[in-house]
């Protein structure tokens, strides 16, 4: 039997929110063998991205886990870690079998990519496109082995690569109880990765020897917060 893909994707509130959800749930529609887990940086499970979760017919798991206040404060906030890492402890309570893989609410999956991760032995690794000013990141491959990575920002990182740019088996996932995700921005994939014990020998490429995008991190533009007024009506209680 295929083994079951485990797509973790960390989501929070914003008006952007549900047009990223249909896109994304929309693609995962195509996906056998799925299971989506959604992790909700909320203080609850948000009930309208419940209902909306519950239409695409996707198998789900809906946690929420909000985003500690003290790094919400900090000048470059760890995004999407609380609730990745809610994510890592269910699998590791719930599951035994299969591949997880970090999916963000707003990057874009070519569905070849989820043939690539499916067998992954215990970490695949592949480029993402849109990454940096180099506009790809990507583990550099000779002789079928990766030597080194080509990413526009190595930043002293013994894996250079972005939250897209790997899957990993759970069998082996388990098998390390104290890998983890830091709430470190910029270092939460090296870390991570770290936390699994590899080495570049274990690492196994996708996409053709890592000549394909299959992923692209792309990013929906944020409107800035509105300038005019939002007007007092009488019985209600909306602020001026
Ligand atoms: N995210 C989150 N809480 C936040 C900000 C972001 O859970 O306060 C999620 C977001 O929905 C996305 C991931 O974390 O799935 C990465 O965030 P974003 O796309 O904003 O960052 P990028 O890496 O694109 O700069
Ligand atoms: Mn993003």
């Amino acid at each position: 039997e295929e083994p079951m893909i485990y797509f973790i994707t960390p989501t929070y509130p914003r008006r952007e929110q549900v047009a990223e959800l249909t896109r994304l749930g929309q693609t995962l529609m195509h996906v056998p063998n799925l299971h989506w887990i959604v992790a909700d940086d909320n203080r609850l499970c948000n009930a309208m991205v419940m209902e909306l979760l519950k239409k695409f017919g996707i198998p789900f798991t809906h946690i929420s886990s909000p985003m500690p206040e003290m790094y919400r404060k900090a000048s470059t906030v760890p995004r999407g870690v609380a609730n990745r890492r809610a994510a890592l402890h269910w699998i590791q309570a719930n599951v035994k079998h299969g591949v997880l893989y970090f999916g963000d609410d707003d990057n874009t999956f070519d569905l070849r990519l989820f043939n690539e991760i499916r067998s992954t032995r215990k970490v695949s690794m592949f480029p993402v496109g849109l990454i940096g000013d180099y506009g790809v990141s990507s583990p550099v491959i000779k002789d079928g082995k990766v030597i080194g990575f080509y990413d526009s920002w190595p930043a002293k990182r013994t894996f250079p690569v972005d939250m897209a740019g790997f899957a990993v088996n759970i069998d082996f996932f388990l098998k390390h109880p104290e890998a983890s995700m830091p709430y470190k921005a910029g270092y939460e994939e090296d870390h991570f990765l770290k936390s699994l014990n590899i080495s570049l020998d274990d690492i196994e490429p996708k996409a053709d020897g890592c000549t394909q995008v299959l992923v692209w991190h792309t990013q929906t533009t944020k409107r800035p917060a509105p300038t005019v007024k939002i007007h007092k009506q009488s019985g209600t209680s909306l602020k001026e």
